[in-house]
């Protein structure tokens, strides 16, 4: 006989009583029909159990009562000094590279838009590769042309433009 004994079946009697709403609680969540309150009542009834039987058992209660990890109050998550924006002036590439800082206008006269390639804005650096492609690239059109310097031509079309493209081969 011994009173720790007695003790012990008496806890565990104590024990069993408090499990049933949990042994209940169990059934309904396997069967699909429990609800957050009554998880949270059962909870609440385990807590102090736990407290009370823990050291008994060997059990540690340090779960009670230790201080909950700190939380952050609300509002905007605290971050981290922004990344630095990645530093212009980097090689760009097809640009001459240069001191004019990229405000430079197209060399053709009167066109006026940025200048993106050899110094001609997209359009025209188009047209340029093109006559160059057909052996009609005028002398003055030349690479890195100063700003709005160089005479624009203007391509035959149709017939003429078949004409003048047979020329420019037989001249090549
Ligand atoms: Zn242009």
């Amino acid at each position: 006989m011994s009173v720790d004994k007695a003790f012990r079946e008496m806890v565990r009697n104590e024990i069993e009583l408090q499990l049933k709403p949990l042994r209940d609680l169990v059934s309904r969540l396997e069967a699909g029909t429990a609800d957050l309150d009554r998880l949270r009542t059962v909870a609440e009834q385990l807590a102090p159990l736990a407290g009370a039987v823990g050291p008994l058992f060997g059990v540690s209660a340090g779960s009670r009562g230790s201080p909950a990890p700190a939380r952050r109050g609300p509002g905007r998550p605290a971050r981290a000094a922004p990344a630095p924006v990645a530093a212009s002036g980097g090689k760009k590439r097809g640009r001459k590279p240069s001191s004019e800082g990229g405000a430079r206008e197209c060399a053709i006269k009167g066109c006026g838009k940025p200048s993106r390639t050899k110094g001609y804005c997209a359009a025209h650096y188009q047209k340029l590769r093109m006559l160059e492609k057909t052996n009609r690239r005028p002398n003055n059109w030349v690479d890195y042309a100063e700003p709005n310097s160089v005479e624009d031509i203007k391509l035959p079309r149709g017939r003429a433009a078949a004409k003048a493209l047979a020329e420019a081969k037989n001249a090549g």
